[in-house]
């Protein structure tokens, strides 16, 4: 196919203002296929895109390879048929998130640590998402509806640390994520502050100066835990943000998921490690998939899981290799697999 007229518009220069760039993220998969030259190649399932729809920013689409009907990327995203099948194992609520519900937007799981469902709404949508199911509505929308998860951190005294996850909490506005962290670190017993986050990766202009500036401000210790599950996202823009929260002195991890003809094979993880240690970031986890409802298809056995890690032992340094852990409800830590 000739790149004409038509097509460029389709591909908009990729936004400067990371509000703009979401905006344009994409929607529907007639575009996203049509972009990727796959129309005829591949079809979406509208029924599995009517519970969770498609979501990508173009900049993730940007690293996809156009022809590749398997690319490594289009599959974490695009809704498809396999998404409908019934699997008993498989779960709306597999992590048991509902019984760790200690306040409104609060979960607690494990010790010294409290988790905060900063926002319910996430730039891409991972088809894999342990949370795709979650009740987003139900969670606070303003600095006032966090107060009564504030308070409870507040009491308690164990609480070393705050996560903001989500959803994705880098899609507060600096304003709001600012109020936010000035509000726990009034808090004198929080020391330190995690970010779970995929925008770096999926919308990497979020690394503005000014967020930058804010993690500086603040008198916590700011760990950013990104997520990314193959090599080829770790390009372009988001090594460039990657590399903008490493200069700046944040200790950056990154979590990924096993994913059946995403990131299953040794290769493919030893490309990623070795990539996240050459842009400074440290695989922290690799987990195995949480088994949701809708996301069996990507299911990789854990003999296999434990083989690659194995493998990956033998060829990577000892810090390159991330730790293989799945998440069992009821556990005091997330379950180490080797
Ligand atoms: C994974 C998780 C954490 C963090 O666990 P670490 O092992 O410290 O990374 C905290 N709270 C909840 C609810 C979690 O699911
Ligand atoms: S970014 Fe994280 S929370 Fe959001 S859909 Fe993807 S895996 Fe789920």
């Amino acid at each position: 196919m000739v790149r004409g007229g038509a097509d460029s518009a389709q591909e908009p220069e990729l936004e400067d203002d990371w509000h703009a760039a979401l905006a344009a993220a994409i929607r529907d998969h007639t575009t996203l296929l049509h972009h990727l030259r796959l129309d005829a190649v591949l079809t979406t399932s509208s029924d599995a895109a009517r519970e969770f729809p498609l979501r990508v920013p173009w900049s993730y689409v940007k690293r996809m390879q156009v022809g590749d009907p398997h690319d490594p990327l289009l599959r974490q995203v695009l809704p498809v048929d396999e998404e409908l099948q019934i699997t008993p194992r498989f779960t709306k609520d597999p992590v048991a998130d509902g019984n760790a519900r200690v306040a409104q937007g609060l979960l607690q799981k494990y010790q010294g640590r409290g988790l905060l469902i900063a926002t319910g709404t996430c730039a891409v949508h991972c088809r894999y998402c342990f949370r795709r199911h979650y009740p987003y509505q139900e969670e606070p929308k303003t600095l006032a509806d966090w107060e009564p998860a504030l308070a409870h951190i507040e009491h308690d005294r164990t609480l070393r640390e705050v996560i903001l996850s989500g959803g994705d909490p880098l899609l507060l506005t600096d304003q709001r994520l600012e109020e936010l962290i000035t509000r726990v670190q009034q808090i004198s017993h929080v020391t330190r502050l995690r970010i779970h986050t995929r925008l770096p990766i999926v919308l990497p202009n979020r690394v503005t100066d000014e967020l930058l500036e804010i993690l500086r401000r603040t008198r916590l210790t700011p760990i950013m835990v990104v997520h990314a599950n193959h090599a080829n996202e770790l390009v372009d823009d988001a090594a460039g943000a990657l590399q903008s929260l490493v200069r700046q002195g944040i200790t950056t991890l990154n979590q990924s998921v096993l994913l059946r003809r995403v990131n299953d094979s040794v290769s493919s993880q030893r490309d990623l490690c070795e990539r996240l240690v050459d842009l400074g970031v440290l695989p922290y986890y690799l987990h195995q998939l949480d088994p949701v409802a809708g996301a069996s298809h990507f299911e990789v056995p854990l003999s296999l899981g434990r083989e690659i890690v194995r493998e990956l032992q033998t060829r990577l340094p000892g810090y390159a290799v991330p730790r293989y852990v799945r998440e069992l409800p009821g556990q005091p830590q997330k379950t180490p697999l080797l």
